[in-house]
């Protein structure tokens, strides 16, 4: 008896073996077009299976059964498209942490505000969802006037629907801002007050009235003066600022130039169990003295990384002050305009130096040839070895010319492209540099004949994060007004999702977890409507139209549409 009950529950055991298998997956994906971003080609899996945060397995939809446990969930992807969660390769976090609390008066593509009529609308809708409190002071972005199709707008425009709250409409620019007449009150800005050196207050025609616009020098100390938000603001404001980048399909941002302030702003959203993405941040090298030695670089702590140190060496090139040979006058006038340069020469250096016996990365913002050429000189300078494999980053690399291509290549760098400036200052490049020098901005078919692994990105919030219209950019190079400046240098479909996925987990060092779908790897997923690979070249407007379904970190759902 005793021997006939043993063998029974042998049986059973036996039994439940092949109906439960020891490793069953928590979720499994299948029934679309999954694009495992593996290789140089598109190749698609039927399943794939996820259990504990981790890609238990990829391959045909009968094996994946294999991995379906009891409580496994079978998730029918519909004919949707799953890729790899979208990797930021240069963005500001920090940035989406204050602006999903303003009002983003932009002019279309990146708002809806080309009148004043628009402006008032948007202004209106914004309060009426996040009403004012008492003596509150309401931010907007993005206000173009050039882009206006009737008239520029003034204080008393804003008045009409902001009448008794300061409000202050940052120019697109960064340079000034319109005021309402309780913003300009609060200021001190009368009839009476002169305009100050290096700065203009515009007034009403015929009139010392001050019509509400402040540039420069007038905007500087209003902007300095305002309320700043208070750290607790800024927390409560983590979950819409990582929305901003899951709503995209990004697992990972960047922080891409960190003062200390927002390091430790960061870590308090870390600590407190905020980050729901992985976020990297590249603190600024003037606090370098007070991180190296005592931030842990390279590791991921409850979501953060520091990955590296960053330099701001050059300007912008719509600006007037990348590195570059200038056909246009510089800001004041000068002739053979060549940009400038932020940091000295020694002082870059020193900090090559520094980051390269820490063995850390350096990333430096360099949009001219000017700028690349010095990062170059300098990692000549204190003969970087490419076998330590510290991939250090040109962010941006818009202007680089061949020989520095081939350069970058040997010494084993990221070039890190921006082709969204393509279509938000392609013409002004063609005017500041002329056809052939701005049909090279970003050459990313000539950065994958020398074997490097370009990553693309938005520069948030320089450009918005949508990498729909990053992908487009890339393989369109289309300009406002509708020139294709170097259409050699365009980008495959499936290259423009390599710079948002593998090539930037390269870019991280993150290849062992991140950027394609292998088995061990983070499940950080991404699911969109239609499959980008589906639209050829010819029709690569449709692009823009691409939805993200859901957005999956390690696992985890963190945003769906
Ligand atoms: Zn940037």
């Amino acid at each position: 008896m005793k021997k006939r009950i043993l063998l029974y529950a042998l049986l059973l055991t036996l039994l439940s073996c092949n109906s439960t298998p020891d490793n069953p997956a928590d979720t499994i994906y299948l029934g679309g077009n999954i694009i495992t971003m593996k290789g140089d080609s598109a190749q698609y899996a039927e399943a794939i299976a996820v259990k504990d945060g981790k890609i238990l397995f990829v391959g045909s939809e009968a094996e994946a059964k294999k991995y379906r446990g009891d409580s496994t969930i079978i998730n029918n992807l519909e004919g949707k498209t799953m890729l790899p969660g979208f990797i930021d390769p240069h963005s500001h976090f920090i940035n989406a942490t204050q602006l999903v609390n303003w009002v983003n008066v932009s002019p279309r593509p990146v708002g809806q505000v080309n009148s004043v009529e628009e402006l008032k609308n948007t202004i209106a809708e914004f309060i009426k969802n996040k009403p004012l409190k008492e003596n509150e002071w309401l931010v907007g972005y993005g206000y173009d006037q050039t882009m206006f199709e009737d008239r520029e707008a003034t204080c008393y425009d804003l008045d009409e629907v902001v009448p008794d709250n300061p409000l202050l409409i940052i120019h697109v620019s960064s340079h000034g801002a319109l005021l309402n007449s309780k913003a300009l009150e609060i200021s001190n800005i009368t009839a009476e007050t002169k305009d100050p050196a290096g700065g203009v207050i515009s007034r009403m025609p015929n009139s010392k009235k001050p019509s509400g616009l402040l540039m420069e020098n007038a905007f500087l100390p209003v902007h300095q003066n305002m309320p700043k938000p208070t750290i607790d603001d800024l927390l409560k404001s983590f979950d819409k600022a990582q929305e901003e980048y899951t709503k995209w399909g990004y697992t990972t941002a960047q922080e891409g130039a960190s003062s200390f302030d927002d390091l430790q702003l960061l870590k308090k959203a870390s600590d407190d169990d905020l980050l729901v993405i992985d976020i990297i941040s590249y603190p600024l090298f003037i606090d370098m003295d007070k991180i190296i030695g005592k931030e842990n670089f390279g590791q991921y702590k409850k979501h953060l990384k520091v990955g590296g140190i960053k330099v701001l060496l050059d300007g912008s090139p719509q600006g007037g002050t990348a590195m570059q040979d200038y056909l246009t006058p510089g800001p004041n006038g000068e002739a053979h305009w060549q940009g400038v340069s932020f940091v000295p020469k020694d002082v870059f250096f020193k900090v090559m130096q520094t980051c390269y016996d820490n063995n850390l990365q350096l990333n430096v913002h360099t949009n001219g040839s000017g700028a690349i050429q010095e990062m170059i000189d300098g990692m000549d300078e204190i003969n970087y070895d490419k076998s330590k494999d510290l991939r250090w980053c040109s962010v941006h690399c818009q202007f680089v010319t061949n020989e520095q291509l081939d350069k970058i290549a040997e010494l084993g760098m990221v070039p890190s492209f921006f082709t969204n400036h393509a279509f938000y200052w392609g013409d002004v490049h063609i005017k500041n540099f002329g056809f052939e020098v701005a049909n090279k901005l970003s050459p990313i078919e000539s950065a994958y004949k020398k074997g490097l692994r370009p990553t693309n990105h938005t520069d948030y919030s320089v450009t918005p994060l949508d990498p729909f219209m990053t992908i487009w950019t890339a393989v369109k190079r289309e300009t406002r007004s509708g020139q294709i400046i170097g259409p050699e240098e365009r980008a495959t479909i499936y290259q423009a999702l390599q710079m948002l996925t593998s090539n930037v987990a390269y870019q991280y060092h993150e290849e062992d977890t991140k950027g394609t779908l292998e088995v061990g790897k983070l499940a950080d997923l991404v699911i969109l409507d239609k499959n980008p690979l589906d639209i050829d070249e010819s029709t690569i407007d449709d692009i823009k139209n691409t939805k993200v379904v859901e957005t999956i970190k390690e696992g985890m759902t963190v945003y769906e549409n």
